[in-house]
């Protein structure tokens, strides 16, 4: 079927006709078979409130002779009593409020004289009456004397043995055949959307001509509410297609609004339609068996008569015990395949989970998995649609899947229950058709958590040919209950290619992704958690550090700040003093040239003066000119030092090995005089060591502090001096020059050192106050310092540094 519309309109005629299908009342139709007969029991007292209407045939009892009468006129006290004890035990065990489960009972009725055996099952209805059927044994010919286990026994044991799924269903098939003799004996699976394949098949030979196996038959040949009535009444029989259904009477008032549910029923009289069914497939008596997986209808062990052919409640319920085992096997089966994949979702989730602790995102996360996810589902592709979005795998193209989701939307209601899937999406989502080769089937999940979106699974369609059993067609049938639609009349395998369709989602494949979900909602809680925890951590630490920062930049930009201060300042004073320098160097250079040659004609002629005209003079005249000659004297001197504190500067630029040994005597040696006259005595204590610098500097400097020390002198002691040396670090020697003189007040120690600083007035010493600052000048000069201790009174200590020579 190429046509897509055609093959659309095709559909919905099936839909339609099941549609009209499943309108029948097939749990409440009013009417039982004839093989037996129906008592409606009141809760009560077991009185007889409805019955069939063959109870006279059956029974050999007038209806009206039974209405309303308790059912021990119909059994006697003692069987009556021992089925109402097994009904209070049954209910008391509270195991199944339908009582599916109670035994049933062999009961003796006298029928026209005749003692008969009947086969009584009682049930619960829904409506909270008991439902009596009873079946006379003598229906069919050699009723088994052992019970349902014993005659199942050889099945069971055959059924643990088979390793493959399909050996146990050939087991269940011929097992079943064996004990009811049927002539076809299927089992009867069902797909996602209730179609369903024959996938074991026992056939007697020489019965029916075609075989079903393989063959698939539509979800239509089983309507929804027979699909539910097979989900409670585990097992179905007509023994004869042909019957002539029997009334339940009277009719009861309360009927009218809530029919007697016969959902239990096992004589219930079938639908009209499925009859039809039967006839057009060429089966007379049929009986079927429900098997589940869990809480789902998986399919049917589904068996068909040519003849009719009636089954004894006791092979009944051996062939329902066969069902149930099968059932069971199918959970377990599903179990393991469960097991199995949450298996492989465990393995997905630790190393998702290992990769977030790896810092990946969860996006990265999920793709580095991208080969369990797409195996776990059996698909080709996967969609995470939220505000990230991951796509792995073949998936359809972004405006595709966006149109996918609000398509998705609008199909499911409850978001938070609600799952989608479908292996043929373009049957129910037109647009899907242009995205057919990628997904055909898909499987989605809504997710609301960080933002409401998908997990989509997909898959490609399945190349393959389906064989049904016969042509969807449509019939239109007018009969007593107006215009329907009857099944289609031929059987004929008709094959159909598929198109569009990919492999059906299993149920362990449906509950594996809802779990996928919840992990995703756990891996994203414990990632948001990680996230938050590591953005706490981090703020903390940015606030800190921010902190830490604020701080030391506010100590920084001071710093910069002081230094930009000083560096100016020291620019300034550098500046100034070079200025200075300068200053004093052009004054000594003008004091040199050009003031000593007009103080020298002042000394000169201040001489002539005091020569040559003392005579004139009065005794003031020749003071005064004494102080004339006094004042050019001591100006000279000034003059003198000034230009030796200049020279420092220029003299001796390149420092040379000077032994101090030789500087200071030959120094000493210079003041021999100035020694005597003041009865001083220098101390050397020898060898003193060699330093790098400039000999004549240092002789100024020895000859200016020896001058000191013997003019600075103690008044009542004569001067004691005494030079010596030591290592002061590594690359310097450390001199002294001590005396015993006066001594020089503390706060005074510094200032010393300056130009033009004296302590006495000049007529108490004499002095410029020049020399120590010239000392300074040459120490420094070196690299060295220089400074004093000393103490009033008792004398001072020169100290200056000067390079080791080596
Ligand atoms: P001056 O030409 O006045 O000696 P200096 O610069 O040589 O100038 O000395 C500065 C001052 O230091 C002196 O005026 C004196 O008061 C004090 N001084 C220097 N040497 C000594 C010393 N050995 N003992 C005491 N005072 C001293």
């Amino acid at each position: 079927m190429e046509n897509f519309s055609e093959e659309r309109e095709e559909l919905n005629k099936i839909k339609e006709q099941a549609e009209d299908c499943e309108a029948e009342p097939v749990a409440s139709p009013g009417a039982i078979q004839p093989h037996g007969a129906l008592l409606v029991l009141s809760q009560k007292n077991f009185d007889i409130l409805q019955l069939s209407n063959n109870v006279a045939q059956m029974l050999g009892r007038e209806v009206e002779d039974l209405l309303d009468q308790s059912i021990s006129q119909l059994l006697g006290e003692e069987q009556t009593q021992l089925i109402r004890k097994k009904v209070v035990a049954e209910r008391e065990r509270n195991v199944d409020p339908y009582l599916r489960s109670l035994p049933h009972t062999p009961v003796n009725i006298t029928v026209n004289g005749e003692d008969k055996v009947f086969d009584a099952i009682v049930h619960r209805s829904d409506q909270g009456f008991y439902l009596m059927e009873l079946e006379p044994r003598d229906l069919y010919d050699d009723y088994p004397l052992e019970g349902p286990h014993q005659l199942t026994k050889s099945a069971i044991l055959q059924m643990q043995q088979a390793h493959q799924m399909s050996n146990l269903y050939n087991i269940v098939v011929s097992e079943v055949a064996r004990l009811i003799g049927f002539d076809r004996v299927m089992v009867y699976k069902f797909d996602t959307d209730y179609h369903g394949q024959v996938v074991a098949e026992y056939l007697r030979e020489g019965t029916f001509d075609v075989s079903y196996m393989g063959i698939n038959f539509p979800n239509t040949d089983i309507p929804a509410n027979a699909r539910q009535l097979y989900t409670k009444n585990w097992l179905r029989l007509i023994p004869n297609r042909e019957y002539e259904a029997v009334d339940i009477v009277p009719f009861r008032k309360w009927q009218q609004d809530d029919p007697l549910d016969l959902t239990l029923s096992v004589l219930r009289s079938v639908s009209p339609y499925h009859i039809e069914y039967l006839e057009i497939m060429g089966v007379s008596a049929t009986m079927s068996i429900s098997l589940f997986e869990g809480d789902r209808l998986w399919g049917l062990i589904a068996c068909h008569s040519q003849q009719k052919r009636y089954i004894p409640y006791t092979l009944r319920m051996a062939c329902e015990f066969i069902g149930q085992s099968l059932s069971l096997m199918l959970a377990q089966r599903q179990d393991r395949k469960l097991e199995k994949k949450l298996k492989l979702l465990d393995v997905i989730t630790r190393k998702v989970s290992a990769n977030l602790v790896a810092g990946y995102g969860l996006s990265e996360a999920f793709m580095s998995q991208q080969k369990d996810i797409l195996a776990l589902m059996r698909a080709q592709g996967f969609a995470i649609v939220d505000h990230i979005k991951t796509y792995m795998g073949s998936v359809p193209p972004e405006p595709q899947l966006q149109a996918l989701c609000s398509w998705l939307d609008t199909q499911i209601e409850d978001r938070r229950k609600g799952i989608y899937f479908t292996y043929q999406l373009s049957r129910e989502y037109e647009a899907a058709r242009e995205i057919e080769e990628i997904s055909s089937g898909i499987l989605a999940i809504p997710i609301e958590h960080p933002t409401p979106g998908y997990l989509i699974w997909f898959r490609q369609p399945a190349e393959k040919t389906i064989d049904w059993a016969g042509k969807p067609e449509k019939r239109e049938v007018r009969d007593e209950r107006g215009i329907r639609y009857s099944p289609r009349r031929s059987f004929a395998t008709w094959k159909e290619k598929l198109k569009g369709r990919s492999e059906h989602w299993t149920s362990a494949e449906i509950q594996v992704a809802e779990e996928f979900r919840t992990r995703l909602y756990e891996l994203q809680s414990s990632l948001y958690r990680h996230m938050e925890q590591e953005n706490k951590l981090l703020e903390k630490k940015i606030k800190e550090r921010t902190e830490e920062l604020s701080v030391a930049n506010e100590m920084l930009r001071q710093a910069i700040k002081r230094k930009e201060i000083s560096e100016e300042e020291l620019l300034q004073s550098l500046t100034s003093l070079k200025t200075a320098n300068e200053d004093l160097e052009r004054f000594a250079y003008v004091t040199s040239h050009d003031l000593r040659e007009p103080l020298r004609t002042i000394s000169n002629f201040s001489q002539l003066l005091t020569n040559k005209y003392s005579s004139q003079l009065d005794e003031k005249g020749i003071k005064y000119i004494e102080f004339i000659l006094e004042g050019t004297q001591r100006m000279q001197t000034l003059i003198e030092d000034l230009l030796r504190y200049s020279r420092v500067q220029k003299k001796g630029n390149v420092a040379k090995e000077v032994s101090m040994d030789n500087v200071v005597r030959e120094t000493v040696k210079f003041m021999d005089l100035m020694l005597a006259e003041s009865d001083g005595r220098v101390e050397v204590s020898t060898p003193l060591p060699s330093v790098k610098a400039d000999r004549s500097l240092l002789m100024q400097l020895l000859q200016n502090l020896l001058a000191n020390a013997i003019k600075y002198r103690h008044p009542d002691r004569p001067p004691r001096i005494s030079v010596g040396a030591e290592d002061d670090d590594g690359n310097f020697y450390r001199f002294w020059v001590k005396d015993n003189g006066i001594g020089i007040a503390e706060e005074n120690q510094h200032s010393i050192f300056d130009m033009f600083v004296r302590l006495f007035a000049s007529d108490e010493y004499e002095g410029t106050g020049i020399g120590l600052a010239i000392c300074q000048r040459i120490v420094h000069k070196f690299g060295g310092v220089i400074y004093v201790e000393s103490e009033l009174d008792k004398g001072s200590v020169f100290y200056f540094t000067l390079p080791k020579s080596d």
